[in-house]
């Protein structure tokens, strides 16, 4: 798996009039700890077990595609025990076929909601967890649901978060600051301002724009700019990053493989083919969380 280009990423945020065009693609390893968090009102519609065998499959075509992927996993899969909660060899061997693994806490718990100290108890666990299974760092963090969605000083409000998590809510700085605090050192993030969304309603949906690498509390995070899958609505960010530059981050989780949605396998060969093709022809990098930096 080539992993040469991705120590090049200062470009990405130097005052170059364009920066380099990147796309990274990420893998939320739910297994049964986040189908029984389900946040669904109709409870998880699919087995842990799923997520598992879809992996194999997944590992195969990034290798077909030379696309390697950052695998957010719940840090209680890494520990020793039986599917559908673990498995820790397959956990090891993800990250043996060049693969970054990342957190995604420990169970799978919904943040905004969670409270300091269990925050920062899910945090550590979780780190601690993954590094003993593969024995290498683990740096990024992709928090379960995207959520906390709320960031007031970038226009991002969530009524529900407030709702239900009261003024002792984890907000995306304090999360940030939380993550800091754990010896992270990346974040994939998600909010929206309140002018994007409304906009977004009266045309009846949204095309992001590519994101660069940004601080929050300290820390460096990475936008979500696409809204799941592999469809036209993330062909089409992937398109205007290679124009002008910036990242691409798309996501689906394993046990999505075969749903027949935007994370299916047939809208995820051809975006892994399409960037293995503008690689090849030089205008675009594939790059791992991991190596971003904010101002290098
Ligand atoms: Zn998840």
């Amino acid at each position: 798996m080539p992993r040469g280009e991705l120590g090049d990423l200062a470009m990405l945020s130097n005052p170059q009039p364009r920066p380099a065009a990147c796309c990274i693609v990420f893998w939320d390893y739910d297994t049964q700890w986040g189908a029984d968090r389900s946040r669904s009102p109709e409870g998880a519609r699919w087995s842990g077990c799923t997520e598992f065998e879809n992996t194999e499959r997944l590992l195969e075509l990034h290798a077909q595609y030379e696309v390697p992927a950052c695998f957010a996993v719940v840090g209680a899969a890494a520990l020793p025990g039986e599917r559908p909660y673990h498995d820790p060899a397959q956990i090891r061997r993800i990250h043996a076929n060049g693969h970054e693994i990342a957190s995604h806490s420990f169970h799978h718990e919904w943040l905004p909601g969670i409270g300091r100290s269990r925050l920062l108890e899910t945090l550590r666990r979780s780190k601690d967890a993954l590094e003993q299974c593969i024995g290498a760092p683990v740096v990024t963090f992709v928090p379960p649901f995207n959520q906390p969605f709320d960031h007031a000083s970038r226009g991002s409000f969530s009524l529900s978060e407030r709702r239900e998590a009261g003024p002792g809510r984890t907000d995306l700085p304090r999360l940030c600051a939380a993550l800091r605090e754990t010896g992270y050192r990346v974040c994939r993030v998600s909010y929206r301002s309140l002018p994007e969304r409304v906009r977004d309603w009266f045309v009846g949906g949204s095309v992001d724009r590519p994101v660069l690498p940004e601080a929050i509390a300290g820390l460096t995070c990475v936008r979500l700019n696409t809204p799941g899958g592999f469809a036209e609505a993330s062909t089409a960010v992937l398109s205007r990053c290679v124009r002008a530059g910036g990242i691409t981050l798309v996501y689906g989780h394993p046990h999505s493989l075969h749903a027949g949605n935007a994370q299916d396998e047939r809208w995820l060969a051809p975006f892994l083919e399409q960037v293995q093709r503008l690689r090849r022809r030089g205008l675009l990098r594939v790059c791992l969380p991991h190596a971003l930096r904010v101002g290098d």
